[in-house]
């Protein structure tokens, strides 16, 4: 413990925030719609783009929330398909990778161990 914790807290904020921008978008979607037919046209259109923003959200915050356990039980930074370090500048970059660059390019059954 230690190491990971500006990461560990910069990870949580994320959470935080994505957490906010979902609890907005599904107020949005919740909206009455007593509108007339063409506004109703858009008001769909822009749920469907919500709707998807949504769902990437959600895949995100579980992502991240992985990650803060990955931290609290002392695996963050271990490949789950090999075992191995995942490289700093991949976990820069994706800071809730959980393989290494070369157990991600690999399918799951290829993995050896
Ligand atoms: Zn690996």
């Amino acid at each position: 413990m230690g190491d990971h914790d500006a990461l560990r807290a910069a990870l949580l904020s994320r959470v935080a925030t994505l957490t906010n921008r979902v609890g907005r978008i599904e107020q949005d979607l919740r909206k009455p719609g007593d509108r007339d037919w063409q506004e109703r046209a858009t008001e769909l259109e822009n749920d469907e783009v919500l709707e998807g923003l949504d769902a990437l959200s959600l895949a995100e915050v579980q992502q991240l929330r992985q990650a803060v356990e990955r931290i609290d039980n002392g695996t963050y930074g271990l490949c789950a398909g090999c075992g191995g370090a995942i490289g700093a500048a991949r976990l820069s970059a994706i800071p809730a990778a959980t393989t290494c660059v070369r157990c991600a390019s690999l399918p799951a059954a290829e993995r050896t161990s």
